[in-house]
Formats: structure tokens, sequence, C-alpha cells
């Protein structure tokens, strides 16, 4: 069955209400849900289902399934105290966890548009993200792509999501940036996510409504990863 992906529409939803449709071994399919599955380099969402008798089973990560708009909820525990097929369950997400992803996944964004390159490779996680780019390593300096990120940050702008038919996007190959993710082509539309004056480019994931949310990033560091990998290493300023 096919999940509806409530994060599409609100990724600041923290609770919502779902039917169980599934249950097996590899995770719990929802008719609807607030988790985000690992995927476009970011790491799925962890947090807890409430069954009706109080129980609260954990989940530690949300992956895709099998066929398309499949999501699994991968339990933290074993088989037991899982909930049932048809039982109606309470979504919460792991909010503060999700909403450091949102920041650092809207952060890498700017990086994209802050770094003139094209993108190789991502990855976000809960206490760091990486981008990937094809470029020479000495045109990357830590110290100026810090001020260029946090000058952005500080200004603020609002994201918006907006939707495009695959014919135009087809039209306009300069939006694929991303050389290693390339949307999601065949239903017919593809969602972008809009920066005004900043980006505009295909992207699934969940980001945060101002970028001025980020508050900041500091860069870890700056590497070698091969000939078309120069990786930068990001993590929100006042993180550890
Ligand atoms: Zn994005």
């Amino acid at each position: 069955m096919t999940t509806q992906l409530l994060f599409r529409e609100d990724a600041y939803l923290r609770t919502a209400s779902a039917q169980v449709a599934a249950v097996s071994e590899r995770g719990i399919e929802l008719d609807r849900t607030l988790f985000y599955p690992q995927g476009g380099g970011q790491a799925g969402d962890a947090g807890w289902l409430l069954r009706a008798s109080g129980e609260r089973v954990a989940i530690a990560d949300t992956r895709k399934g099998d066929g398309e708009g499949r999501v699994l909820h991968v339990p933290a525990g074993g088989a037991a105290g899982l909930p049932e097929p048809g039982e109606t369950v309470t979504l919460e997400i792991d909010w503060p966890r999700r909403h450091r992803l949102m920041r650092l996944h809207t952060a890498l964004h700017l990086l994209s548009c802050v770094i003139s390159a094209p993108v190789t490779g991502g990855n976000i996680v809960p206490e760091k993200a990486r981008l990937d780019f094809d470029i020479e390593l000495s045109q990357l300096n830590a110290a100026h792509i810090e001020r260029a990120t946090n000058a952005l940050i500080a200004a603020g702008a609002a994201t918006e999501t907006v939707w495009i038919t695959d014919e135009e996007l087809d039209a306009q190959p300069e939006l694929v940036k991303t050389m290693s993710v390339q949307p999601p082509r065949g239903a017919g539309r593809v969602r972008l996510l809009r920066i005004p004056g900043i980006d505009l480019q295909p992207c699934g994931g969940t980001h945060v409504a101002n970028i001025a949310e980020i508050e900041g990033i500091r860069v870890l560091r700056i590497r070698s990863e091969g000939r078309r990998n120069k990786r930068v290493e990001i993590a929100l300023s006042g993180s550890d």
C-alpha cells in the first residue's frame, strides 16, 4: 500500500494519528506518516508510535519499502508489543533530531550556492552534513565558505515548495545540481525547493521555513575523497 507522506506538505508536523496497514520483521507500514524515510542523502526519522493501550513503540529508523510510496517504520526493540494491522496509533516524531536534520539539510542548499561547482554527493545525519564537489581542493577555503553561508543565514529568507512537470524540468536541466541524486521521475511532477534569490532545485527532503532558523554553521573539515569528490563537512554552530 502507498503511505501518505504528511511531511511533504508540512515538515513541522510533530504528531498525527494513523492506521497500521502491515507489520513484518522489517518494519511497520501505516496509511500515513510524519516520518521521513532515508533518502536523498538525508537520514530516516526516529520517534514513537503510541498504542491505544498506552504502550510506546520506539522507532529507531525509517526506510523506503519495496515499491513506490512504501515506508517502513523500523522498531527499536524486538517483535514483542508491536501494533496489529488495523490498529490506530498516534505518531510522535523525535522533533529535536528532525529539526537538526532540517536545519542541516537546508544549510546544504546554501552551501551548494556558496560553492560554484557540480555537486557529486551528499549526506545528512543529526550531528553533521556534507556535500562533495567536483572542484580543485585549493579553491575551497573554510573561512570564506563559513562567512558567506552565515551571511545568507543572517539575512534570512522564507523557503518555498513549488511543483513543476517532468517536461518543465527536462527543459531546464541546469536546475539539477546534484549529479548523484537525480530527482524522481514518472509521477508526472517534481517537487522543487526555492530559496528566493539564492537557490532553486529539485528536492524531496524536509526544509526549515526560513533559512534564519539554521542560526549558523561551521565548517568541520575539507578533504579530498577522490578526483571529483572534494568533501566539505559542516555542523550547526553551537553544536559539539
Ligand atoms: Zn532539500
